[in-house]
């Protein structure tokens, strides 16, 4: 114990022993301040001792004078302002050592007089610790202490390779020996990454069981370090006990000048799909001359499973039009899937996509009931007596059960068959087998009509539409695009022949739609008319001939 009065009182004098900040008492003498009491902690840093007790600054480093100087000044400067004063940290102090955040406080008698001076000190040192421990957690993995992705997003590298390995089925692994084995599967997995790379090459945990290592050497062998890697992932791991084989899969990128990280990153991305879909516990080397479709089909394919939970679809609507009624008579439903709530996905893309995996089943559930809950909507708008068009896949109408879901669906919803018009294409309509045919007919005794979309763009000859039960046909929009008159002349005849209502798709100008009346057609569905939008946004429509509409969605 530094105190050498009886003013504090031991107890007091051990407590302030006790902190971890440094604690001086600084006497105030004409001129000068004079050590009065300090802590362990204090007289550990600056190295006074009670020796000292009653020496000035000047006194207790006589060989280093700057040091004696600056501190006398510092307290100088409390004292002229009469109030506590905090010195913010990173002071490097004349005797080379860094001074904390420190804060100088007068002590007053009873006449007010400042008798001393009380500096506490954070130490310095310790903070910095904390702040390094902060900064390590924030780009660290804590299971496998690796980077983590927020540590990649900040790194520059000009060039190298990178390295994404993914544990093939590691999902199996989790579920069958439970998250703990998973975690020290990861763990073991991480040691015999470490192994084959040296510690100048960063290593980062991506997630879940994807590991990214990034080599800054861009004439590194990636096939040899690929072979080396999947080598040593497909020994025997012993979790608790038990051998557990794994394999894993590797994508490889390069990163160059002309291809940044994230790019890189992209790609080995791909290239890590593509090894899995070859057949797994394989490498790829990202190719810029391949064109990888399928990887982005399976993405496509992973992310549009859960679009109906995610609810990420929504319908928008397009009217159809007839001159002869002066009315909207149809409103048809186009689908679109809003991925992430970003990005706009379009039918095309993603509609052959969902039928070869069948998510097109529950997907064309979703679409069937929002538009049957849409319709009151429509009606409200265009008149009690219009139809929701809904367009029906082949891979639905091929379902054994899609007409009773239907009625099931149209049933809860509280909308009649007639009010439901199903648009399918022809080279459904055209099949020969007996049971999309039978299935037809079906639908039309249930109290559906039938619409034969995108007419004439498939094989079919035109005496099939005699044998077909249908009710309407969507005349393509390359017919109305190229706008032969001798062929639309044929079209519309043969279709009255037949009974058959026929509307004009794509009509995108004035001109057209007064070409295709000329020819007698009179339904139409078109951007001029109105673009796809949400049910809400939908024009007016009530009289013809109308402005334009301006672009929609
Ligand atoms: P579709 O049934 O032939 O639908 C008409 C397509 O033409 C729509 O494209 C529509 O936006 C577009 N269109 C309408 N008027 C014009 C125009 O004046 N000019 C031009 N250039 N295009 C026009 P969208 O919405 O991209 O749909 C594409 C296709 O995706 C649809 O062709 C349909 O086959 C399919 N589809 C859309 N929704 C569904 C659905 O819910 N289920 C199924 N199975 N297929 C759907
Ligand atoms: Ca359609
Ligand atoms: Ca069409």
């Amino acid at each position: 114990m530094r105190n050498n009065n009886q003013e504090i009182p031991p107890l007091l004098a051990q407590a302030l022993d006790a902190t971890e900040d440094l604690i001086y008492v600084m006497r105030v003498e004409p001129g000068r301040f004079v050590y009065h009491f300090l802590n362990e902690a204090a007289s550990k840093f600056s190295g006074v001792t009670s020796r000292d007790l009653g020496k000035s600054f000047l006194e207790v480093y006589a060989q280093q004078p700057e040091m004696a100087q600056y501190l006398h000044n510092k307290y100088n400067r409390v004292l002229a302002h009469g109030e506590s004063m905090r010195f913010e940290d990173g002071y490097l102090l004349p005797n080379g050592l860094l001074s904390g955040e420190s804060i100088i406080s007068p002590v007053r008698n009873k006449d007010k007089v400042i008798t001393h001076l009380i500096c506490i000190t954070r130490d310095y040192t310790e903070r910095n610790q904390y702040q390094e421990k902060l900064r390590y957690y924030a780009y660290h993995d804590e299971l496998t202490q690796l980077f983590n992705r927020r540590f990649l997003s900040e790194y520059v590298l000009e060039e190298g390779i990178l390295y994404l390995l993914d544990i093939d089925n590691f999902k199996n692994i989790n579920d069958m020996l439970g998250h703990d084995n998973g975690d020290t599967l990861l763990i073991e997995v991480t040691d015999r990454i470490k192994k084959i790379f040296s510690t100048e090459e960063i290593i980062c945990r991506m997630g879940g069981d994807e590991f990214l290592i990034i080599s800054g050497n861009p004439s590194d062998k990636p096939e040899r370090i690929a072979e080396r890697v999947l080598r040593i992932m497909d020994k025997v791991f012993l979790l608790k006990g038990r051998e557990v084989k794994i394999t894993a899969s590797l994508g490889v990128s390069r990163v160059s000048t002309e291809i940044e990280l994230s790019n890189a990153l992209r790609h080995a991305a791909i290239a890590l799909h593509h090894a899995k879909s070859l057949g797994r516990s394989r490498y790829h080397i990202f190719d810029t001359s391949l064109q990888y479709e399928q990887i982005i089909r399976f993405n496509l394919e992973l992310e549009l499973n859960n679009c109906v939970e995610k609810q990420e679809l929504q319908l928008l609507y397009q009217p159809i039009y007839s001159v002869k009624q002066q009315q909207v008579i149809t409103v048809e439903a186009l689908l679109r899937w809003n991925k992430n709530h970003t990005q706009m996905v379009s039918p095309a893309e993603f509609i052959p996509v969902a039928e070869e995996t069948r998510l097109i089943i529950p997907i064309g559930e979703w679409v069937i009931r929002q538009a049957c809950r849409d319709l009151p909507q429509l009606q409200q708008k265009y008149g009690q007596s219009i139809r929701v068009a809904i367009n029906i896949s082949r891979v639905q109408l091929d379902e054994p059960d899609f007409i009773e879901r239907l009625n099931q669906i149209a049933r809860e919803e509280g909308i009649p068959a007639h009010y439901i018009d199903l648009e399918i294409t022809e080279s459904v309509a055209t099949s020969n087998t007996v049971e999309e045919q039978s299935s037809l007919v079906k639908l039309r005794e249930q109290g559906y009509t039938i619409s034969l979309d995108d007419f004439g763009t498939g094989y079919s000859s035109l005496s099939m539409l005699t044998r077909l039960p249908i009710d309407t046909i969507k005349i393509d929009r390359s017919f109305v695009t190229q706008m032969n008159p001798p062929v639309l002349k044929a079209l519309i005849m043969m279709a009255e022949a037949l009974s058959l209502n026929v509307v004009a798709e794509g009509i995108e100008d004035q001109e057209q739609c007064q070409h295709l009346l000329e020819l007698g057609y009179t339904e139409f569905q078109g951007y001029w008319f109105s673009h796809p939008v949400a049910a809400a946004q939908l024009p007016e429509l009530s009289s013809f001939p109308y402005a334009p509409r301006g672009p929609g969605q």
